[in-house]
C-alpha cells in the first residue's frame, strides 16, 4: 500500500515513519509513505500556496493550481490511486472505513491548512474523510490517523504477538479487559479465569467482558449490533446478576 501526502509541511512526517509498526511495514515493505511537498508545485521565487478568498473574509484559501499539479503528478506516480481530502466536512472516519481503504492499493492525502481550499480542486477529489467533529488546524494529524489505523490492517503489518481481528469495533463491541504480571497489584488481583489455562472458559469470560464494556461505555453500539445467541446468553447473565443485585 502507498501512501502520498500532499502537505506544506513534508516534515511533519519524519516522525511519524520512523516508530513502531509503521517503521517496521516500511520496513518490511508492507507501506511506503511519500511526502509531497505542495510548495514544489507552486509558481515564482516564494512559492506560494495560499491566496485572499474571493467576497472576502478572513483567513487565506489554498490556490488551486499547486494542489492539482500536485494531485497529478502523485497519480502519475501511483496510477488507480484514490484521492483524499481531509475535511471536517468529509464522511466520518471509522473502523469500517479503515477496512475499506485497507483493501485498496494506494491513497493521496490532500491535507489543507487555513479555512481550506479552493473548492475547483473537487474536481480531482475521490473521497472526502473527517476523522471527527472538531476542526483541526491542518490535515496532517487527520493523515496520520488514517495510515496507522489502515496499516494495521494490512497482513503481515502486525507483529505475530498483535493482532487486528478481536479488537475494538471488529464486531461492533469493545475489547475486552487485558491483565498482565503482576498476579496481585496492590491489592487487586488478576480474575481467577484468566489464570485457569482453560481457554474455553478464558473465552467466554472475554466475550462477557467485551458485552459489558460495550454496554457501559458505548451502548449505541449495541443498539445497532445482531447478538448471536452466545452473545445473547452473556448479556442476560449480567441482567440476571444486576436484577438479583436490585432484589438483594
Ligand atoms: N474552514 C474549514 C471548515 O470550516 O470546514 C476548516 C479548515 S481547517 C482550519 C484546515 C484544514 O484542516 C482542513 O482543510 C482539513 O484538511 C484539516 N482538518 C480540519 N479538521 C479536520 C477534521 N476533523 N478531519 C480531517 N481534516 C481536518
Amino acid at each position: 500500500m502507498n501512501f502520498s501526502i500532499l502537505t506544506i509541511f513534508p516534515e511533519f512526517f519524519d516522525a511519524f515513519v520512523a516508530h513502531g509498526i509503521i517503521r517496521r511495514a516500511i520496513a518490511a515493505e508492507i507501506i511506503s509513505v511519500s511526502p509531497v511537498d505542495i510548495r514544489d508545485f507552486a509558481d515564482g521565487r516564494h512559492r506560494i500556496t495560499d491566496d485572499r478568498p474571493y467576497g472576502g473574509g478572513a483567513g487565506m484559501v489554498m490556490k488551486p493550481e499547486p494542489l492539482c499539479r500536485a494531485i497529478n503528478s502523485a497519480r502519475h506516480q501511483h496510477p488507480g490511486s484514490r484521492t483524499i481530502l481531509l475535511s471536517p466536512q468529509g464522511r466520518p472516519f471509522s473502523q469500517p472505513v479503515a477496512g475499506e481503504l485497507a483493501r485498496l492499493d494506494s491513497l493521496i492525502f490532500i491535507c489543507g491548512r487555513y479555512e481550506g481550499v479552493d473548492e475547483r480542486v473537487y474536481r480531482d477529489i475521490d473521497d472526502e474523510i473527517s476523522i471527527g467533529d472538531y476542526v483541526l488546524t491542518g490535515g496532517e494529524p487527520a493523515a496520520m490517523i488514517i495510515m496507522d489505523a489502515v496499516t494495521r490492517l494490512l497482513p503481515g503489518a502486525l507483529g505475530g504477538a498483535e493482532s487486528a481481528e478481536k479488537e475494538s469495533f471488529s464486531d461492533d463491541l469493545l475489547e475486552h479487559a487485558h491483565y498482565t504480571r503482576p498476579p496481585v497489584f496492590e491489592g487487586e488481583a488478576v480474575p481467577d479465569v484468566l489464570l485457569s489455562g482453560n481457554h474455553g472458559v478464558i473465552d467466554q469470560w472475554r466475550l462477557e467482558s467485551a458485552l459489558i464494556r460495550t454496554l457501559l461505555k458505548r451502548p449505541d453500539l449495541l443498539q445497532t449490533k445482531t447478538l448471536d445467541s452466545r452473545e445473547k446468553k452473556a448479556l442476560k447473565k449480567w441482567c440476571d446478576q444486576i436484577e438479583q443485585l436490585i432484589r438483594s
